[in-house]
């Protein structure tokens, strides 16, 4: 589950990390009241769950309240890669002299955590490891020890951080550590953390990506996802408890279990068609649940046609057929 930024900086600022002064705002009434509050110049930044919304527009620096209300009002009308923008954070505009990248998120190879650090900063960290990966600096970080202050000394250096901000920076890399370990993160990332012309540290952005497993044990975190994007295929299906991916595909399916929902869309694939979902409906469904999965994949207008791959055993042939003929009775087809 990916949190929005003003979201991930709330949980970063309790865990200790400085964030700019600021407030979330669903109109532009509000946005330009708390530009009031604030006293001066404001940036607007429009909430959606992908990155580059400084580059499509979505962030916008208001020299004035009134001038707030007018951005607001222009942000809060676009859509950003698809995504509608709902809401705008308003923070107190930070002038800026350098941008840094600091991040972590699980490297699956070394089986750790890595925390990575670039004097490449506000840029999309994917693109600095494409095109200048020696740019990014990296620590692995043994998760029975934690961070350990020289490796947070590691990455200053690597970066050439001025040595007057080392303590400051080693501080936050703690926090950002303790706030993806007690978070069940994959991934807590700030970009850019910007020396400010008076010289502190402060995230400007942030990103957190909560491990959906773990969400039974963070029910804070779970109050904070937002419906409102997410598709809503996606929605239905953890109603119901089924594992959903929409694909791009024709071919619908529906399939018991995890390995058996691969390999079936490994078949479609090998025989030159295209899956239009992975769909895991688990072991032992009952007829309501196989109802509602096919009611999922016929949401789809892509889907021509369904494949199902159910295996007999863990789950009742009969329950699926009921399942299948109570989904049909609601169709006109
Ligand atoms: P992203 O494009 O979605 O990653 O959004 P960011 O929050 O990282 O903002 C993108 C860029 O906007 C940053 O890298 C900064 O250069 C700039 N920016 C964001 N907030 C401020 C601010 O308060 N003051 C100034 N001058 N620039 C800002
Ligand atoms: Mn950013």
């Amino acid at each position: 589950m990916k949190l929005h930024e003003y979201q991930s900086k709330q949980i970063f600022a309790r865990n200790g990390i400085p964030i700019p002064k600021g407030r979330v705002a669903a109109t532009a009434y509000e946005a330009k009241q708390i530009a009031e509050e604030l006293g001066g110049r404001v940036v607007i930044k429009s909430q959606v769950l992908v990155g580059g919304r400084g580059k499509a527009g979505g962030i916008r620096l208001a020299k004035s309240p009134h001038e707030a209300e007018e951005l607001a009002t222009q942000i809060l009308g676009m859509e950003i890669k698809g995504l509608p923008v709902r809401k705008v954070l308003v923070d107190e505009a930070a002038s800026i002299e350098t941008e840094i990248y600091l991040g972590i998120t699980n490297d699956r190879a070394a089986r750790k955590p890595v925390m990575m650090a670039s004097a490449a900063g506000g840029v999309e960290i994917e693109q600095v490891a494409r095109e200048t990966p020696e740019k990014i600096i990296k620590v692995h970080i043994d998760p029975l020890l934690g961070l350990r202050d020289y490796q947070a000394r590691d990455l200053a250096a690597g970066i050439d951080l001025p040595r007057d901000h080392w303590r400051a920076f080693g501080q936050i890399a703690h926090s950002l550590w303790q706030t993806y370990q007690n978070n069940d993160a994959t991934l807590a990332e700030i970009n850019p953390l910007v020396i400010t012309s008076d010289n502190r540290l402060v995230a400007l952005d942030g990103k957190m990506v909560v491990d959906d497993n773990a969400l039974f044990r963070h029910p804070d975190l779970v109050e904070m996802r937002d419906l409102d994007v997410e598709a809503q295929a996606e929605t239905e299906a953890r109603k119901y408890g089924l594992s959903f991916i929409k694909l791009d595909g024709q071919i619908g399916c529906m399939v018991n279990g995890a390995g058996l929902a691969m390999a079936t869309m490994d078949i479609i694939k090998f025989f030159g068609g295209e899956p239009a979902n992975f769909l895991d409906i688990g072991g032992g469904a009952s007829s309501e649940k196989v109802s509602a999965a096919l009611k999922i994949i016929l949401s789809d207008p892509n889907v021509k046609v369904i494949l199902f791959n159910i295996f007999g055993g863990i789950t009742r042939c009969d329950e699926v057929a009921r399942g299948i003929v109570a989904a049909l009775q609601g169709f006109d087809t």
